[in-house]
């Protein structure tokens, strides 16, 4: 996951590009992006998440309880998975540590 340098939001690789809706814009190798947006949980099973259009995102926030390090604010987004059959995938970030996980809904 990269964030934004200049504002801190979350970049979105888009066409091996990542534009921040503050101006700031960086290519990005396919290589790079399966590294960095390939989320802990699914590296075993080698699924590929593919990142919505939804570009302006600023996370919303949501009351949560971190495994990791115990911490109650969190970030929450979804994805679709390559599947296009499949619900989105929803996940939470740890606001405190970085630590991402899938909530199984
Ligand atoms: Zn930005
Ligand atoms: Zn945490």
């Amino acid at each position: 996951m990269r964030f934004c340098p200049s504002c801190g939001k979350v970049l979105i690789p888009k066409n091996n590009k990542i534009e921040c809706i503050c101006g700031y814009d960086e290519e990005i190798s396919d290589e790079d992006i399966s590294k960095e947006y390939k989320f802990e949980g699914e590296r075993k099973k080698e699924i590929e998440v593919i990142i919505t259009d939804n570009n302006d995102l600023a996370l919303p926030t949501k009351e949560i309880t971190c495994y990791k390090c115990g911490g109650t604010k969190g970030y929450w987004w979804t994805v679709q998975t390559r599947s296009a059959d499949e619900a989105p995938t929803y996940f939470i970030r740890c606001a405190k540590c970085g630590n991402t996980w899938r909530r199984s809904n």
